[in-house]
C-alpha cells in the first residue's frame, strides 16, 4: 500500500479531479461524495482516510471487515459494497452502517427482519445491475420496483437511493450507459413511489467523470488513493 504522503497526494489529485468533473457538470462539489475503498488493505487505510477528514470506508467482504473494524479508529461509517450473501445477513447489520448491495427483494426482507430484531436501524442502497452485464451482481432495472418495494416495507431499513458497478470493458460507452440507465431507474422509482431516492452510488476511480456528469452523489475510489491492489 501506499504511504501516508502518497495517500494524500493522491486524495489532492482525487479532489481535483472530482471538482473538475462537477463543474463540467454544472454540479455543486459538496453534491458528491468520496467513499474510499479500503478492501484487500490493512486497517492502516481506514487511520489514513480518517486522518484526513474522509468520514466513512467501502469494505466488500463482512470476513474482512470483521477482523479489520475492531482495530480501526472510531466513529468512521462502514459501507458494504460487495455481495451479500443471506447466511451473512446478520453479521453484516452488525459490522455496517449501510449496505449499498441489497439486489434482491428476499435479501431485503431478511435485512429488514433481522435488523428489526437486533433493534437496528440500517441504510441501504439497491444495487442495480444497470450495465446489464452477466458478470455483476444487482438486481436486473426490470425487478427494480418490486426490489423497492421490499425495502420499503421495512421499518428497520432506510432506502437512501441505488447503486451500480459499470461493466469492466474498454469502451467508455458501457459506463456511460450505465449510469444513465441508473439515474433514469431512479427517477422513475421515485415518481412512481413517490419517495426520496437522493443517492446514487456509481463510480470508480477509472470511471467517475461519467458517473459525476448522470448525477453521481458517491463515487467509490480504491486504486486511485491507496494503490493497486492485489490481484485476487
Ligand atoms: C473495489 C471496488 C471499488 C473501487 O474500485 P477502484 O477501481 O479501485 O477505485 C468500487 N466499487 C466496488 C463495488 C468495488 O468492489
Amino acid at each position: 500500500m501506499v504511504t501516508f504522503d502518497q495517500f494524500k497526494a493522491n486524495y489532492a489529485i482525487l479532489q481535483k479531479r472530482l471538482h473538475d468533473a462537477c463543474v463540467k457538470a454544472k454540479r455543486q462539489p459538496e453534491s458528491v461524495r468520496i467513499l474510499p475503498v479500503t478492501k484487500t488493505h490493512s486497517v492502516e487505510a481506514v487511520e489514513f482516510a480518517s486522518r484526513v477528514g474522509l468520514t466513512s470506508v467501502g469494505e466488500n467482504r463482512v470476513q474482512e471487515a470483521a477482523i479489520k473494524r475492531p482495530l480501526a479508529p472510531a466513529g468512521i461509517r462502514w459501507e458494504l459494497i460487495g455481495h451479500l450473501q443471506s447466511n451473512k445477513a446478520k453479521q453484516a447489520l452488525q459490522l455496517f452502517e449501510v449496505i449499498q448491495s441489497v439486489d434482491s427483494p428476499e435479501l431485503a426482507t431478511r435485512l429488514g427482519r433481522l435488523a428489526q430484531e437486533l433493534g437496528l436501524q440500517r441504510g441501504v442502497l439497491l444495487q442495480v445491475n444497470s450495465g446489464d452485464d452477466p458478470a455483476k451482481f444487482g438486481c436486473d432495472l426490470a425487478e427494480a420496483p418490486r426490489l423497492l418495494e421490499a425495502a420499503l416495507a421495512c421499518p428497520a431499513l432506510k432506502v437512501h437511493g441505488l447503486m451500480a458497478v459499470a461493466p469492466l470493458s474498454d469502451n467508455p460507452g458501457d459506463a456511460e450507459r450505465t449510469f444513465a440507465n441508473l439515474r433514469q431507474c431512479r427517477d422513475d422509482l421515485a415518481t412512481r413511489f413517490q419517495v426520496a431516492l437522493p443517492e446514487l452510488s456509481m463510480g470508480m476511480s477509472g470511471d467517475l467523470e461519467f458517473a459525476v456528469e448522470a448525477g453521481s452523489t458517491c463515487v467509490r475510489v480504491g486504486s486511485m488513493l491507496f494503490g493497486q491492489r492485489p490481484p485476487a
